[in-house]
Parts: C-alpha cells; structure tokens; sequence
C-alpha cells in the first residue's frame, strides 16, 4: 500500500472522482482516502493518459537492484577495507601507516585529506581502497542503514595484549556481515609482542588462522616501524582476487555516502564511495534526501578531478544538503526527477518526524523521570560532522542513571546547525536538543524559547555523556 488515491489523483491533477471510477472499471473498490499498492496505482496512471514511474525509496533501490550489469561489462575493482579492533591496538596508526605506501600519491603529490576513505596505489599498481573511521561504530551504523561498502575486513590486534573485548565484538560484526577477516597482529616491534599467543586466543573466538590449520590469512605488523604492511597488502589482494571483485565503470554511477559535512567555505560535502559506475563532474545525483549537480569533486589528495570510478572515494559538492553516511547516491536524469525524488523522501521524512506527537514540556518531562513515570529521556542531535553526531548518539543511548530504567531516545540525529525543524521535533516529544559544535539559527532559538525546548551547546563528547547520565538520575534539572 503505497499512495492514497487522493494523493495520486493530486499527482496527476486528475478529479478524484476520475481516479475512483477508473478504479472500479478494474475492479477495485476505493474510497478517496484509501490507499492503493503500486502496481494498481501504475494501471490507473498508464489508463487515465499518464506516463507512469514510481517515486519512492524502493523505487531506486530497485534500481540498483534491477538492473543487473552484463557479465562481458564488469571490470576487476579495488577492494574497499575497514580496519577494526579493539582501543589502542592500533587501528588509527594502521591505518596513517598504510597511507603512506602509496606511490601514485607521492608522484602526484597534493595534501592528504581526511575525506573518510582513502586509496593507496601498490607499486604493482593495483590499488586498494581503506574506510578512515576506523573502529565498527561507523561500520555497523552504515550496515543499520543497509549500506555495506566494506569488502575485507582487518582486523587489529596488539601483540603484546592479545584479544580484548573490542576484538571479540568485531569478530563478531564481520561475520554478522559475512565479510571475510584479516588478521593484522600489531606492534610486533615490542619485544613483549607474542603473535602465538593472539593466534590462540583467536582460535577460541572461532577465528581460524592458515598456521592453526584454518583459512583466515594473519600479518605481523608494525604499525610503527613498518614492519609487515607489504605483506597485509598482498594478503587483503589475495583476499580480493578469491572475492572476484568486479563492477561495470561504464554506466551512471551509483555509491554509498561514507562521510558528510557542512562545509564553511565549500557548503554541503558529502564523500561518497563509487559501487559502480563513472560519477563526473556535472552529474545530476540524489543522496538520500538530498539532490544536486555535481559541481565538483575532489579526491583523497585534495585535488579536483573530472571522475571517479568503482571503489574511488571522493568528495561530492554541489549538493542542496547535507546526506547521511550510509545514504545512497545515484545518478539520475533531470534535475526536474532530482527533485520530484528528494521532495518525496524529505516530506516522509517530515511526517515521520510530526508522527511524534506527545505535548508538554521538558520540565515536566523532568517532573515525570524524578517520579519514575517516564522511562525515556528524548534528545536531539546536532553536530558538525557525521561521525561525532554517531558516536554520540551511540553513546546516549548506552548511557543509563543509576536506576537504569530510564533511558535516553534519540528522536533525530543529523549534521548542520540547529533549526525549526529540530526544536518542533523535540518539543514534540518533551525532549532536549543537543548542538555538538553547531548553533542553533535566530529562528530556532525564537521558536525554542518560545516552546520552553532546551538547546544545549557543547564541544565535548564526554561533557554530553556526563551531564545527561546526572540528567537520568534526576539530578541536573533543566536550565531554562
Ligand atoms: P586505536 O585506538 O586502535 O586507533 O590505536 P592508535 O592507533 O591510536 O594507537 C594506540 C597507541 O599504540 C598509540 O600510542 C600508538 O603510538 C601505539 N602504536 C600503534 N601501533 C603501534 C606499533 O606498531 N608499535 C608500537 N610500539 N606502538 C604502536
């Protein structure tokens, strides 16, 4: 059931009436208000005179899914890796070490960018393509939206510490995604390192390594000195040829949205990772709930190029926002379908959003919690970039009072400054607004003081995470 028959007669600027009675020609008995499947909406647009094509989410899932490439138009594409692991066994060392054994980079030159993937050139020239969050909060959180980009996952563990919890949970979130794992054992320059010993304990985690007899290729590395990453490289290759890794590069593109901000100077950016296709400059895209043409793009280097093709990050400006990691980009048309789709997604969007319906105040809410009536504390996020807006949404909705029975819900997480939107959305639900290195605009501010919507401003994490926990146990009362 897809559109009320009001909804599609309006679509149309046909009568009502006109859609009711072609309906009952086919046999379906509707009222104005009803709704219809898509299939039965599509006969009667085709009967009135119409050109029929759908506009929804599924509507462009399908077409990824759809339309499948011809086997003789694929081409062998880099693999994507993200690097996983419990903290401080490396990941971020890991991940600025195998930087710098690109060799097309160093020809070129150009500034290293942090754009939230990045490409090394081998000197064999194959290439392999690493996600620069490192950790599986951004690896999950992208999986939740049903985007997996990541092809291998490496998996980090500190020789001289061995598999510690964090290692444990992205065993487990690798084979959740039935992405095959390498295994990089880390700062095998200590001279306390024992690679054995982590080969062991990752024999009773069900990880197998080629020296234990399994299938699963490890590394001694050293994210430090050096040591080893040739060898992870080849390994993450080897892994790749058995994938068959392959994308046709000569169609309209279609990737996934890895990172996005707001950008001062440059506006929304979003950097997306190409699935399949060649995205060039002057492209229309939609990105989620947002559409634009393809002013520009840059690459990992911070260098302007023309194009980018299957599993090459870049980042996308020109867009009319910002998109969400783990949105979809696809190429379309017109810009007249860009908007016709984005218009859909964000009025959705919106009445998701109004669906929050409960009245009243943040005070009383407090009131509520203290008494033990309510078991939810409802925030709204705002920050600067994506990730810190996941990281904290990720961490709320961990954190408990001391009587863990209150809980925090995130009504909306997003990037950018604080607006209307937002404090209608947190009024709605009694909730609270949270601005992570963002502010809110002069009409958000009005409309919340208004409201009587707390917006509360900060620029550490562990600041938020502090202050709602006392705000869960009922001692730190609102300050409006
Ligand atoms: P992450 O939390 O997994 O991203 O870990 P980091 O990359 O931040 O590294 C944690 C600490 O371990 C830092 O102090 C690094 O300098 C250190 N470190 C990382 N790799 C190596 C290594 O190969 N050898 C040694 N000796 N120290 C390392």
């Amino acid at each position: 059931e897809v559109i009320t028959v009001q909804e599609l007669a309006n679509r149309m600027a046909e009568r009502g009436a006109d859609v009711i009675k072609t309906l009952m020609k086919m046999g379906v008995m509707a009222t104005i208000t009803q709704t219809i499947d898509a299939d039965t909406a599509e006969l009667v647009v085709t009967e009135l005179g119409h050109r029929p094509h759908r506009v929804s989410e599924a509507d462009v899932e399908l077409g990824v899914i759809g339309d499948q490439d011809r086997t003789e138009d694929l081409r062998p594409r880099p693999p994507v890796v993200t690097v996983m692991g419990h903290v401080d066994h490396g990941k971020t060392s890991l991940l600025d070490a195998l930087r710098h054994t690109d060799v097309a980079g160093r020809e070129a030159g150009g500034i290293t960018q942090h754009i939230g993937a990045y490409q090394v050139q081998l000197p064999s020239g194959s290439k392999i393509t690493f996600i620069d969050t490192p950790g599986h909060a951004a690896f999950t959180e992208m999986r939740a939206r049903g985007a997996t980009v990541t092809d291998v996952v490496v998996l980090v563990v500190a020789a001289d510490d061995g598999v510690m919890p964090q290692t444990v949970e992205a065993i487990r979130h690798a084979k959740a995604a039935k992405v095959p794992i390498i295994v990089a054992i880390n700062k095998c320059d200590l001279p306390q390192a024992k690679a054995e010993r982590v080969r062991n304990e990752l024999l009773q985690h069900d990880l197998v390594v080629e020296d234990m007899g399994g299938e699963v290729l490890d590394v001694e590395v050293s994210a430090k000195t050096g040591k080893g990453l040739d060898r992870l490289e080849e390994a993450i290759l080897l892994q790749a040829e058995i994938l068959e890794l392959k994308a046709n590069p000569e169609r309209p593109a279609e990737g996934t949205i890895v990172e996005a901000k707001l950008d001062k100077g440059r506006g929304p950016v979003g950097t997306v990772l190409i699935r399949r296709g060649t995205l060039r400059v002057g492209d229309i895209v939609v990105a989620g709930s947002e559409w634009g043409r393809v002013r520009a793009l840059v690459n990992d280097r911070g260098q302007a190029v023309d194009e980018a093709g299957p599993a090459t990050p870049v980042e996308v400006l020109g867009l009319t926002g910002v998109p969400l990691a783990g949105d979809d980009l696809a190429v379309v048309g017109t810009e007249a379908r860009a908007r016709e789709i984005t218009e859909y997604r964000q009025r959705k969007k919106r009445e998701a959003q109004a669906a929050q319906q409960a009245r009243g105040s943040l005070e009383q809410m407090f009131s509520k919690i203290q008494a033990g009536e309510a078991k939810e504390l409802p925030v709204v996020i705002k920050g600067d970039v994506q990730g810190s807006v996941e990281a904290i949404a990720g961490a709320l909705e961990k954190a408990a009072g001391d009587n863990s029975e209150v809980k925090v819900r995130v009504l909306f997480s997003g990037v950018g400054a604080i607006t209307e939107s937002d404090v209608t959305l947190a009024n709605a639900s009694d909730g609270l607004i949270i601005g992570f290195n963002v502010r809110a605009n002069p009409q958000a501010r009005e409309m919340a003081k208004r409201d009587g919507v707390e917006i509360r401003y900060y620029s550490i994490i562990y600041n938020i995470i502090d202050d709602v926990k006392q705000m869960l146990t009922g001692m730190l009362a609102p300050t409006l």
